[in-house]
Formats: structure tokens, sequence, C-alpha cells
């Protein structure tokens, strides 16, 4: 992070991490590895994670007081940066009426009809606490309703930590999968089977052995970079799960709210079966969802013989957060959102394709890639240049702009975003690739 204020030249004495150092010191003895999410502890890139003190707008503040631009917006959820005031308001009145139930209450209803107003696939929609949960319970209601146990997912794509979608593709073919992380039993891991993106043979080849229960994938991938869908990927491979009895589920925990208020599926046009939403819809606290088709969701207990629950699903200050957000995002901040993306890429383009890497944006997701070819699959992704990606990160950071840890995160923008501080962003990552070579 920065210790010049954002208007100023930067410094060129890297930061002062004195503190953010102490506490990872400490973290580390009492938590795993210092964080409570393995991406955080900065692994991928060289040095320690800052800790954070606080947010302000777009902007982190650590503990050493340093600033920085934040393109992270913990993990996607941030369209309008920290602390906003109406996000803030919902949230403390809500709280003061308390903070949960475990009954229902009326602004489940409303926020459930105006999830269902807002995305084209949702008929139905039942709330979770994470978009973890909320891809496990849709591929438990896909395998309910089609009685078949096999699921396909894609490589590179991301639906959380729980068993079944923690499956990496075997080298070659990707017939056989195996479990991605000890723990995951080899039964459980040879229903996942897995396919390259953007590849709709590998998943005809899948789907016409007749066993698959669905198919999940991102619409627009963001937890390998960003990469957009080829031209009619999503129609294939909607035709093709219908052609073999198997469910679509798009897994919109990224791009839900996103690149359109009805998420991918509005802005490409695609139909899906079932749908799993979070980070956005949340406004910031833990808050998930999934639905889709009535005949599917009726599936579900109590209605039906699927099994799903949770303690703190429909939290009262979550569903008042997940509302003041959807309330805000009016066709302006979608408008405004592709705006200040177009701004980015006409700034950051030119010169980080001079400099022998390549830019991808959808909507206001973006990815630099250390590698002189834009990806359009995992495999092409892990050919990236990782240590120029790692140094690359520590420059922008030390010139006060927040990017993902990770060749293999996308970056998101708020829709809050200033001219100064698109400015800002271009000015330092140009940079940033430039000291990186
Ligand atoms: C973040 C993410 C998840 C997991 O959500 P959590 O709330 O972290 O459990 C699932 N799918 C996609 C596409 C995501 O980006």
């Amino acid at each position: 992070m920065s210790a010049a204020p954002a208007s100023a030249a930067p410094s060129a004495a890297p930061p002062a991490h004195d503190r953010s150092a102490a506490l990872f010191a400490e973290a580390r003895r009492v938590i795993p590895g210092g964080v409570n999410s393995p991406v955080r502890a900065f692994a991928a890139v060289d040095g320690d994670p800052p800790f954070i003190a606080r947010g302000e707008g777009n902007w982190l503040v650590d503990a050493d007081g340093n600033r920085a631009l934040d393109l992270i917006g913990s993990w996607g959820p941030l369209i309008f940066g920290h602390a906003d005031p109406d996000v803030l308001d919902a949230i403390i009145d809500a709280a003061k009426g308390g903070t949960s139930f475990g009954a229902p209450t009326e602004g489940e209803v409303r926020f459930a009809e105006e999830l269902c107003a807002a995305h084209p696939c949702l008929e139905m929609v039942r709330l979770c606490s994470s978009g973890t949960e909320a891809t496990m319970h849709a591929l438990r209601l896909a395998r309910g309703v089609t009685g078949r146990d096999v699921i396909v997912k894609l490589d590179g794509h991301f639906h959380g930590a729980h068993d079944a979608v923690l499956v990496a593709a075997g080298s070659g073919v990707a017939t056989f999968a195996r479990p991605g992380s000890p723990g995951i039993p080899a039964a459980v891991a040879a229903l996942t089977r897995t396919a390259p993106y953007n590849d709709l043979g590998a998943v005809e080849a899948h789907l016409a052995k007749g066993d698959v229960a669905a198919v999940i994938l991102e619409p627009v991938p963001g937890n390998m970079g960003c990469i957009a869908p080829a031209p009619g990927y999503l129609e294939g491979l909607r035709r093709l799960t219908a052609e073999h009895g198997a469910l679509l589920i798009i897994d919109e925990v990224m791009t839900g709210f996103r690149l359109a208020r009805g998420g991918a599926c509005a802005r490409f046009g695609v139909d899906a079966d079932l749908v799993c939403l979070g980070k956005i819809v949340g406004g910031g606290l833990p808050l998930a969802a999934f639905g889709g088709k009535r005949i599917f969701m009726e599936k579900l207990s109590p209605l039906g013989p699927v099994y799903q629950a949770g303690t703190l699903s429909g939290n009262p200050l979550a569903v008042a957060a997940g509302r003041a957000v959807l309330r805000k995002l009016s066709p302006e901040v979608y408008a405004r959102l592709d705006e200040i993306g177009a701004a980015v890429e006409a700034g950051l383009r030119g010169p980080i394709e001079a400099a022998g890497c390549a830019f991808v944006r959808v909507g206001s997701m973006f990815t630099v890639y250390f590698h002189p070819e834009a990806p359009a699959d995992f495999e092409a992704v892990k050919r990236c240049d990782l240590r120029r990606f790692g140094r690359f990160h520590r420059a922008a950071l030390d010139r006060g702009v927040y990017m993902p840890p990770s060749q293999f995160e996308a970056a998101f923008l708020p829709a809050t975003l200033t001219e100064a501080e698109v400015a800002h962003l271009v000015r330092v990552l140009i940079e940033a690739v430039e000291v990186s070579a």
C-alpha cells in the first residue's frame, strides 16, 4: 500500500508494513497460515498481506496507515465500495429489531420477489449463507431430481470449497478426475467429471454416457482470471444438457448483479435450470442463494424430498444489506460500470500489450495476464509467468493499488470509481507492469 496520498507522486521507498507484519506473526500462531481463507495469505505473490484496519469508499487503509485503491472489493461483493451509507443504514435498522430469528420474515419474501424479478432464470429462490452452500445445494437438487449421480464441472472453474467441486482434471484428456485435496474421498471425486472451458465436444462426450445429473459452470469464469465465453458456447451447453436430460447450473456467485442486473444469463441471453448467487446479493454480509425453474425448486424440502437447510439462512441483517444494494443497482449504475470498464481498458490495454502481456475485460471484471496471448482455458492460464505476476502485484500495492494476489483471480471495478481514481489505477498498473519485466 502507498504511504503517499492518492494525488501525490509515489514515493521511491516502499511503504512500511511493521504493524501488519507483527499481526501476521501473531495470527500464524493461532490461525492456520494466519488467515481464514487461503488466498488472503499472499502465498502466490512476494511478501506478506497487509492487515486491513478499515475501508473508506473505494480505498482500504491498512494497520500501518497505508492507503490503497481496492480492486478486490471483498472478492466481488462491494460494488459500491466500503461502508456505503445506504447499506450501513439498512443493516443498522435491521439490527435494532434483532439479529436472527430462525423463523420467516417479510424481508425474505420481498427479497425473493426482487431476485426473481431481476434474474431471468429465477422462478423460485432459496437463501443460504455462502456461495459454497449455494452450489452444494444446487448440485444435490440436480441429483435428486434426475436420479443421476455424476456432475460435470469445467477446469479452472471455482464453485466453493465442498468435495464435489474441488476436483481437478487428471493430466491429458479429462476423463478420470482426481480429488483436488486430501480428505476428499476418491469415490466422491469419481462422480465429478471435468472438461476444458470453451470446448463443447468435451462436455458432450460426458453427457453422452447418460448418467450426468448436471453441468455446472461459471458463465464468465473469474477464478482463473477473467475469460469470456466463446460465441455460441453457453447456448451450446444449454442445448446439449437439455438433449441429454441433465440440468444446466449456472454459477453466478461472481457474475450475478455484476455483469448486468440479471447477471451473465441476461447479458448473454442464456437460460439455466438452476442459478447460484452470492457475493453482491449479500451486500458484504454472508448471504447467497440458489434458485431456478419452479418444477425443480418445488422438489426441495419441505415441499419435496430433497433436503436443504441452514440456521442463519435468510438472516435479517444480510437480507437488509442485500435489498439495499439491489435498490441501488439501477440501469444507470450498469451503464456507469461499463463506462468505467471501458475507460480502464482504454488506458491499460495498449501499454500492457506493448509490455508483452494480455488484458482481458468483461464488463467490470478484468485480468492482466503475464503471457502475450489472452487465454481461452485453464491450461492457457497456467502458462502465464507467475513470478512476474508476483513482482507486478507487489509493485502495484506499493504504489497504492490493491490487486488480487494471484494470477488466477479477476479484479473488480466498483461503480463508485471516480475519474481521478481511474487515472490513479491506470498510471499505477502501467508502472507496475513495466517494473515487473
Ligand atoms: C466465490 C465463489 C463461490 C464461493 O462462494 P463463497 O461465498 O466463498 O463460499 C462459488 N462460485 C463462484 C463462481 C465464486 O466466485
